[in-house]
């Protein structure tokens, strides 16, 4: 079989189970098998494909076909600009969030020796993007799941980022590790009841502790605005990424824990996404 048939083949089973990206998904999966790159595999359309290959990439055609993400079938996900290893324990990093990396960016000099501190930190996606563009930066990421903070380590090997980053296995509640200049976080804020309502790929494959708010959707919002007062730096910065409705309701809990707020940032949706404030 050779890989132009294999896509079609793989795209009208992916198409009969509803998946709406099916030809796309295809191509993506065909190149993950092959360990070839998009394009080199529009290249070779006309190559044969062996058995072990074409083993793997039907396997691969049978998970997408119940909806698992593309993200956990190739194990990696593009964020900013490097790509990272992903798996069931981590949210897989989207494009909303890198409004974060943008503004921390924006507000570090190039030269700037800040400690970061990323709370609820998954795959390390955020702080080691930005640690990768300020090399004097030094950061810690904090998650509640060991096997997030395991797969975070991996991220820092394979971005050679060693000595200036820790992950720590911890939860927030508990961890007391000194003051930083600079605090991010993208906590879970999804109301419990609406996790139902997510995309199938979402609520069935992606880890609910990184998405469940609690009932109102602010139990993490809070924790983390309330734990951030206490281990940040007088005039520290936080940085601080939300859901499409919580901007007001947060602004209010950043104003009780003593941030003053500098700036609401849109997403690529027009969507407010990332607030960013001082403490006073
Ligand atoms: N933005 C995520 C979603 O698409 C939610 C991430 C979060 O809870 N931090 O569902």
């Amino acid at each position: 079989m050779r890989y132009q048939e294999v896509i079609n083949e793989g795209s009208k089973i992916l198409k009969l189970n509803n998946i709406k990206s099916y030809n796309l998904d295809s191509e993506i999966l065909l190149s993950s098998a092959l360990k070839l790159d998009r394009s080199q595999l529009i290249l070779n359309l006309d190559k044969e494909i062996n058995k072990i290959e074409k083993k793997n990439y039907f396997n691969f055609i049978e998970r997408r076909k119940k909806n698992e993400p593309i993200a956990y079938i190739t194990g990696y996900k593009e964020f900013w600009k490097n790509k990272f290893k992903v798996d069931k324990n981590v949210l897989i990093p989207r494009p909303d969030t890198e409004v974060i990396v943008e503004q921390v960016l924006d507000h570090l000099k190039i030269n700037s020796s800040k400690k970061i501190l990323d709370i609820g930190t998954g795959s390390g996606c955020i702080l080691l993007s930005i640690l990768k563009e300020r090399k004097k930066c030094s950061g810690v990421g904090v998650d509640i799941s060991k096997n997030a903070t395991k797969l975070a380590k991996y991220n820092a090997k394979i971005q050679h980022i060693n000595n200036r980053i820790k992950f720590l296995n911890s939860d927030i509640d508990n961890f007391y590790g000194g003051k930083y200049d600079l605090i991010i976080s993208n906590p879970p804020y999804v109301k419990l009841h609406k996790i139902n309502s997510l995309d199938r790929d979402i609520k069935s494959f992606e880890p609910k502790v990184a998405l469940n708010g609690g009932v109102d959707g602010y139990a993490k919002i809070r924790l983390t605005i309330k734990k951030s007062s206490t281990l940040i730096k007088r005039k520290g910065k936080l940085f601080l990424e939300v859901g499409f409705d919580q901007t007001r309701e947060t602004l209010k809990l950043l104003k009780l824990n003593g941030f003053y707020t500098n700036k609401i940032v849109k997403d690529l949706a027009n969507i407010n996404r990332c607030l960013v404030s001082t403490k006073i």
